[in-house]
């Protein structure tokens, strides 16, 4: 039996009630639980040449973060290595 995906309302689903799209969706809500929504909102609230500006923003943080993170694991590892 053919169906529309109870999401997107667009894509027609045969065997599960999403489409694979918003399958995808539903795995990134498993995986990042409410940053999903805090995501789509800070990002698509935006005129579409503003949400490129904000996703490159916000994908500089992230990697800022990681690169903070990384050095302070360094750290840590030439502090016992000294003891
Ligand atoms: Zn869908």
């Amino acid at each position: 039996m053919v169906f529309k995906c109870i999401l997107c309302q667009k894509e027609s689903c045969y065997y599960y009630n999403l489409c694979s799209k918003c399958e995808r969706i539903k795995d990134y809500l498993s995986l990042y639980d409410d940053r999903v929504y805090e995501v789509l909102d800070s990002v698509l609230s935006r005129d579409k040449d503003k949400q490129e500006n904000k996703v490159n923003v916000e994908i500089q943080k992230e990697i800022n973060d990681k690169e903070v993170s990384l050095k302070k694991k360094k750290q840590k590892v030439k502090f016992a290595s000294t003891d």
